[in-house]
This record gives C-alpha cells, sequence and structure tokens, in this order.
C-alpha cells in the first residue's frame, strides 16, 4: 500500500522487540457492504430491510487522545505500559506530518442528563476493601435468607402465573442492590419461588426466562457488582443505575419488585433541618432521632412523600399480574423514634461528632449541617402510605424473625463495621476522610460503654417484609 507506506516505515529504535511487533495484531475488522450482505443471507436469521451507504465526507481523524483511549488497554497487555507514552509520542508527529485535508478533528458536544435529581447519593462502601459493604453486610444477609420463606409464601399465593403466561420474559428488579452478595441471593430466592409457583400449576414447559434488573445510585460501585455476579446463573443481568423515587422502567414492564434494607433511606435530607434560620434546624445532632418535634415532623414529612413518589413511580412500571415485595428495616409500631436501636446509634454517632467538634477535631458548623437521611418506619407508616397512595393493596405485611449475629464476632464490633460500611460515604462527603477511623473508633467506645444498646435490639428495631400488588383499574 503506497499510502501507508510512511506510516509503517519505522526507524528501529529498540524500544519494543521485533518478535513483540510481528505477534501483535489488532482484532478489528471492517467488512465491504457486499461482505456483510453476504453473511447476513448466509446467517438466515435476519433480512436486509435497507443497506445504504452514507454520503462520503472527509475522514476525520481522531485526536491522539482518543485512539489512546480506545488502544491503549490491549496495546498496554502485549507491550507492557512503558512504550505507551513514546508510541503515542510519535503517533501524534506522524498524524501533524500528514497532509493538511486530513486533519480534521472531531468535536462533538455531548449533552449531559442529569441523572441526580430524585436524591442526594450516598451509596454503601464500594469495592471489597476491609469496610466495604461487600464484607459487611452479613446482618442484611441473615435478613435475606430469613425472608425466604416468606418469600416463597407470598409468590406461592399472590403471583397471577395466569396473566403472565402471555410474556416469555419476566422481568425482575431489585431496587438499592448494592454491590452484593445479598442482592445475589435474594435473586436466586426469587427465581426459585417464581419458578416452583409455575411447577405447582403444572406449568413446567412455560416457565419465562428471567431477566434482572439491579437498580442503585449512580454513584453505587457497578463495577464491583458485575464482577462478582454469579457465574452459574439463570436469568440475564442488567445494571439500571438512578434513584427509586423516580421513574426507572417503562409503562407496564416489570413483573417482581423486590427490595431490602433501602427503604430505610429518604431521598434527601429535610431542607428545614440544615437551615439555621428554620425553627426545625436541627442544631448539635445529626439525626432526627431525641431531637426536637419540628425536626422530627420534618422528616416524617419527607419520608412520606419519598413513599408517595416511591409508589408512583412503581404503580406505572409495574407489569399486569405482577407484585411487590419490601422488606424494610423499621421499628415497632407503638415504639418512639428515639428509643429504636439503629436510631440511638444515630444519636451516639452525633454525640462522637459534638465531642469531636469540642476537641477541635471537626468543624462545628459542619456537625450542625450534617443530618442523616434514613428513616425507621413502622409497619403502620407503610400501611398508612399504601392507603394514601391509592395505586396498590397491601396483600400481607409481617415481621421478619430476627437472625442470630454470627458468634466469631463481638456484636459491637459487628455493628460498628456495618455502620461503617454504610455510613462513611456520607460522613466522608461532610467531614472528610481524615475523620474515619477516629469517629468510629469513638463510636465503638461509646458503644461498648453502653452494651444494653446493642442487646436491646430485638424489641427496639423490627425487619418487616410487605406484598403490594396494583389495585385493578
Ligand atoms: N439490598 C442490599 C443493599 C442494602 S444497602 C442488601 O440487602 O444487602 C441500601 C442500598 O440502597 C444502598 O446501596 C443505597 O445506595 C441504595 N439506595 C438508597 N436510596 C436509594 C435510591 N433512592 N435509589 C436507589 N438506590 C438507593
Amino acid at each position: 500500500m503506497e499510502a501507508a507506506g510512511n506510516i509503517y516505515n519505522i526507524e528501529p529504535d529498540g524500544l519494543i522487540s521485533k518478535d513483540k511487533l510481528d505477534s501483535f495484531n489488532y482484532p478489528t475488522y471492517s467488512p465491504s457492504m457486499e461482505e456483510l450482505r453476504e453473511l447476513i443471507h448466509e446467517n438466515g436469521c435476519f433480512e436486509i430491510a435497507r443497506l445504504e451507504e452514507q454520503p462520503r465526507r472527509p475522514i476525520l481523524l481522531k485526536k491522539t487522545a482518543e485512539i489512546r483511549a480506545g488502544m491503549e488497554s490491549l496495546l498496554t497487555k502485549h507491550f507492557g505500559t512503558d512504550v505507551m507514552e513514546p508510541l503515542f509520542v510519535r503517533y501524534s508527529k506522524k498524524i501533524e506530518a500528514r497532509p493538511r485535508p486530513f486533519l480534521t478533528t472531531a468535536d462533538d458536544g455531548v449533552a449531559v442528563e442529569e441523572t441526580s435529581k430524585f436524591s442526594e447519593e450516598h451509596p454503601m462502601k464500594g469495592g471489597d476493601g476491609p469496610n466495604s459493604y461487600a464484607n459487611n453486610s452479613t446482618l442484611q444477609k441473615g435478613t435475606v435468607d430469613a425472608a425466604k420463606e416468606l418469600l416463597r409464601k407470598a409468590v406461592a399465593e399472590e403471583l397471577d402465573v395466569n396473566v403472565l403466561l402471555s410474556s416469555n420474559t419476566f422481568y425482575i428488579a431489585d431496587l438499592g442492590c448494592s454491590v452484593g452478595p445479598n442482592t445475589f441471593i435474594a435473586v436466586e430466592n426469587i427465581l426459585e419461588a417464581v419458578k416452583f409457583k409455575f411447577q405447582s400449576h403444572g406449568l413446567n414447559s412455560q416457565i419465562p426466562e428471567f431477566q434482572v434488573f439491579f437498580n442503585d445510585h449512580t454513584q453505587n460501585d457497578f463495577n464491583r457488582l458485575f464482577k462478582s455476579l454469579p457465574q452459574a446463573r439463570r436469568y440475564y443481568a442488567a445494571g439500571l443505575p438512578g434513584s427509586f423515587y423516580g421513574r426507572l422502567f417503562p409503562n407496564a414492564s416489570i413483573h417482581f419488585f423486590y427490595s431490602t434494607y433501602a427503604l430505610q433511606w429518604l431521598s434527601r435530607v429535610p431542607k428545614e433541618v440544615v437551615d439555621k434560620n428554620s425553627p426545625a434546624w436541627n442544631k448539635g445532632r445529626i439525626h432526627y432521632s431525641n431531637s426536637t418535634d419540628e425536626v422530627v415532623r420534618a422528616y416524617e414529612a419527607q419520608h412520606a412523600e419519598d413513599m408517595e413518589c416511591f409508589l408512583n413511580a412503581r404503580a406505572q412500571e409495574i407489569a399486569d399480574g405482577g407484585m411487590m415485595v419490601l422488606v424494610i428495616p423499621g421499628r415497632p409500631n407503638t415504639l418512639p423514634h428515639s428509643d429504636s436501636v439503629g436510631n440511638v446509634s444515630f444519636q451516639l454517632i452525633g454525640s462522637c461528632l459534638m465531642d469531636m467538634a469540642r476537641k477541635g477535631l471537626v468543624s462545628e458548623e459542619k456537625v450542625d449541617t450534617f443530618n442523616i437521611p434514613v428513616y425507621a418506619m413502622t409497619p403502620q407508616e407503610l400501611e398508612a402510605s399504601v392507603e394514601r397512595n391509592k395505586h396498590f393493596s397491601l396483600k400481607k405485611l409481617e415481621t421478619i424473625p430476627h437472625t442470630p449475629v454470627p458468634p466469631t464476632v463481638s456484636p459491637i464490633q459487628l455493628v460498628v463495621s456495618h455502620m461503617r460500611a454504610g455510613f462513611e460515604g456520607i460522613v466522608k462527603q461532610q467531614f472528610g476522610e481524615e475523620i474515619l477511623d477516629d469517629l468510629f473508633d469513638l463510636y465503638l467506645k461509646k458503644l461498648e460503654e453502653q452494651p444494653s444498646i446493642i442487646a436491646s435490639g430485638t424489641e427496639t428495631a423490627i425487619i418487616f417484609l410487605a406484598v403490594l400488588k396494583r389495585k385493578e383499574t
């Protein structure tokens, strides 16, 4: 090839060995239109509706950085990192030396959509390090396990198999899935329950295929989630980023909504509680528990508004015959806000932060404008939200039995590591990374001084499972 002659005429400079170069090939191929036509024809599954050539334009040469972004990982694997810089410097020079008409560069403005308009984002700690959610979610796993039997019963009693027969695919969404492993266990439990239901109706041959959408905030560690997807799974997996307080799916598209341990997160900190001029300013505390009536009411109102948004969005997205199972950590109906164990934990973390402010380790002003957007609802509150909303009927509302703590770790250490995996992100956002160790050490110390807080867990915190179906319209 005459034109390319210059480009390949490289003066050997010894940076890479000839062997290396000879054994490298780039795995892309540009077929001609005729080749493509023939391939599609031979395959037989598709017919060609249109196959047209685009009007010819001057070749748009990509910037070196763009080429590098696309090719570097493959080149690095073969030649090593060290030669990348000299390679692309050379590439740049060669491009510049080419005749002018080809030197146009692409300048494409990309429109960025706002993804966080429905929620503040506070995903769990990603990765698989010692403080990660993946390694500190055994308490939640206990709940997923304990919910398995209730889930199977709920599916057996409430899933409308006859309606579903018209669809070849069963669509499942786990809302607030985090990074696993719990979400994978939950999904397996759902698959098993649905298959069991089909089998018990003698519909073995009509069991659909499964498509699972793993939903969480855009900042969730989806890479970690996908890397740990079970290899031998029996479903198609997709990630679905965005807040579940807004619309996530097309109309009438999801057969089974599921969520564990996520709906206690409010969409945002109620505005008033961080507003110095509001009577609901939550000075010196980081949560509504044990706070003033105004603060409590602000949180309650935010919770009610969020539930309304959640139910409205799901009402549009749920497919005919579908159902929703929500597993929610909350507090017993008659228990005051300030007595539930989770809320006491937030009071303690708040007092740790105030201690640190007194010592000058964090700014008091930052504590005064910091609040944790988590709300412990009662089963009764959920019932009231569903009733107000009018789109769903509540088919079941059951308390999940507490699972015993694994005996290998001290219960206090377990709680601290779980709280850290869940709340490190939001604390870091406000105060910076450097306070994390001190804060959670202090929290551990305070818990050790009052072990009764953890011991009271079984009476002052409950986890309940709600089964909802859309009302006929
Ligand atoms: N279901 C998992 C994870 C629970 S942790 C389990 O049982 O182990 C709660 C998850 O909910 C977090 O990953 C958090 O990022 C997510 N979450 C909280 N609010 C959310 C929202 N509005 N939209 C989507 N995900 C949310």
